[in-house]
């Protein structure tokens, strides 16, 4: 399956010069999502995967079905403030100044094999502070998948020794 078919790229948005990836147009087809979340499915599972971490908030829509399918528990990356209970939190550096990403302290035991996931990897930042967390808290990284990777943004250097699949690159 193409899947960059069910991809709509939107010039200027969300500001003038940016070529936005849509992903809503990939998950309106229920055969063509199906099929994306199957082949990050695969690859999860290959990795013996037993738990899945995704930030908001695309994160979620990619990581829930996926921790459906394989059967195996979902624990969601927010922006601070957010989550009710005990976190653990990293900054992060933004294209104009910086956010603050959390979890929940005891969502992870030691030793668990963690795959990550979010829709799109760009410059590679939410998931750099993504993966600080979850080894903060004893969670080994068997994998990072995303639907999509914009390579010329280079964020595949930032995750330097970790196994990386995309779906689709740009
Ligand atoms: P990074 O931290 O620079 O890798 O940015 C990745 C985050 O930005 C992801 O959570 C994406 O949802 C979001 N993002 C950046 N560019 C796009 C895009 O073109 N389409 C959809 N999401 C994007």
């Amino acid at each position: 399956m193409d899947f960059k078919e069910y991809i709509t790229v939107v010039e200027d948005f969300p500001k003038e010069g940016i070529k936005f990836k849509d992903i809503t147009t990939l998950m309106e087809n229920g055969e063509a999502f199906r099929k994306a979340i199957d082949e990050l499915g695969n690859f999860a599972k290959q990795k013996g995967a037993d738990l899945i971490v995704g930030p908001e908030a695309r994160g979620f829509i990619v990581g829930c079905p996926l921790s459906y399918a394989l059967e195996i528990g979902f624990v969601p990356v927010r922006k601070a403030g957010k989550l009710p209970r005990e976190v653990v939190g990293v900054d992060y550096g933004l294209e104009y100044g910086k956010d603050r990403l959390t979890m929940h302290k005891d969502s992870i035991q030691p030793g668990q094999k963690v795959l990550i996931t979010d829709d799109l990897l760009a410059t590679g930042g939410t998931i750099e502070a993504t993966i600080e967390m979850v080894e903060q808290l004893g969670g080994t990284v068997v994998g990072i998948a995303f639907l999509i990777e914009l390579t010329y943004l280079e964020g595949r250097d930032k995750l330097e020794g970790y196994d990386v699949f995309t779906l689709m690159q740009y």
